[in-house]
């Protein structure tokens, strides 16, 4: 078993079974995520008897790197999960490193696929073939800070994938991260976006562990947005938007709501005003995103000139939003686009084999 996934307390219940203290835990969490021990064997402060045995009963396994890519505050990486060792299946997933003036940010995967079909996603196009285990999703970050030597201060959940649908692979997941003796994230650099699983916001609102929730809106009506996603058929834009009041009442925390603009579908005045309306007075901020448009996906960039307009009427009613500069175009960081251009030149595309 990789340690990785082993949250604090469970290392302690390990090191009781085994008849040690727990007080070693510590030790071997500090080394692991702070000093980032490659070996079980360069555990500090542990005796050789329980390095031996640590090294004997688990692996420090990371993602093993495929492909990167570097732009100017971007660096995307391509990374292959070996799975189960059953099946022998090799998964191929993305992060992101995004280094911004209040520190560095990266954005990881969930799920090795993603089966929420949103029209405009390069993701979506790949069925979802794995979950990721809490191991995987923990030793992407590991991964990233040893590749580009550098520690990593905020993490969003906004890769391939959508969280809620491995959402206990990924609660155990922050459990770890956000421990104190490990990389002691908190919960303000902490973001998970969904596509707007209801059952899913709500536990992550009641989980101890969640941090903040970010929800790809895309539109402020369900005829559009149940065109754009899917899930929208599922959980309409009423009853999405009333569980996103109740993680904000909940938390005392802003909820993103992430606006992908694209041209003629979901960027009129007319909409930005029932996007507004929807809104009303509580805490929403609106993130607009230019669309980083892909070959045969459809879909075109709003213009400048449309998206200012839309900005305009959301300002008018005193919506906080932003405008989401174009991170990572040059490095192809739109969801899923480093894994389909390597796949199309490269790879037979293994899960599109069956599409
Ligand atoms: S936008 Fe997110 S939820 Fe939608 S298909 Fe892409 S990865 Fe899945």
């Amino acid at each position: 078993m990789n340690i990785y996934g082993l949250t604090y307390a469970q290392l302690e219940n390990y090191l009781t079974s085994i008849g040690e203290k727990k007080s070693k835990a510590p030790f071997i969490f500090q080394s692991l995520y702070r000093t980032q021990v490659t070996s079980l064997m360069d555990v500090s402060e542990i005796n050789q008897r329980l390095k031996t045995q640590l090294a004997d009963t688990f692996t420090v396994t990371l993602p093993q790197l495929v492909d990167k890519t570097d732009g100017t505050d971007t660096v995307k990486f391509l990374f292959a999960l070996q799975g189960e060792p059953e099946t022998q299946q090799e998964y191929l997933i993305e992060a992101v490193l995004m280094k911004q003036n209040y520190g560095n940010s990266l954005c990881i995967s969930t799920q090795a696929g993603c089966n929420m079909g949103c029209a405009f996603c390069q993701s979506g196009r790949f069925k979802k073939v794995h979950n990721l285990t809490t191991a995987e999703l923990v030793s992407q970050i590991i991964a990233v800070q040893k590749l580009a030597d550098c520690t990593i201060q905020n993490i969003v959940l906004m890769g391939i994938g959508e969280p809620f649908d491995n959402y206990d692979n990924v609660m155990q997941f922050l459990e770890i991260i956000m421990h104190s003796h490990g990389l002691a994230l908190g919960k303000n650099h902490i973001t998970v976006s969904t596509c707007g699983i209801v059952p899913g916001i709500e536990a992550y609102t009641a989980h101890p562990c969640h941090g903040l929730l970010a929800i790809s809106l895309h539109a402020p009506d369900n005829d559009t947005r149940s065109r754009l996603m899917p899930i929208n058929r599922r959980y309409p834009v009423e009853q999405l938007m009333k569980t996103a009041r109740q993680y904000i009442y909940a938390t005392g925390k802003k909820v993103m709501l992430e606006y992908v603009m694209l041209e003629n579908i979901n960027d009129t005045p007319e909409q930005a005003q029932l996007l507004a309306d929807l809104i009303g007075t509580d805490k929403f901020h609106v993130n607009l995103i230019p669309y980083n448009a892909t070959e045969n996906s459809g879909f075109t960039q709003s213009s400048r000139e449309r998206i200012m307009a839309f900005y305009d009427v959301l300002k008018k009613n005193n919506i906080t939003v932003t405008m989401r500069r174009e991170f990572g175009a040059s490095v192809k960081a739109a969801c899923g686009q480093l894994r389909a251009d390597y796949e199309n030149k490269t790879l037979l595309p293994k899960e599109c084999n069956s599409l």
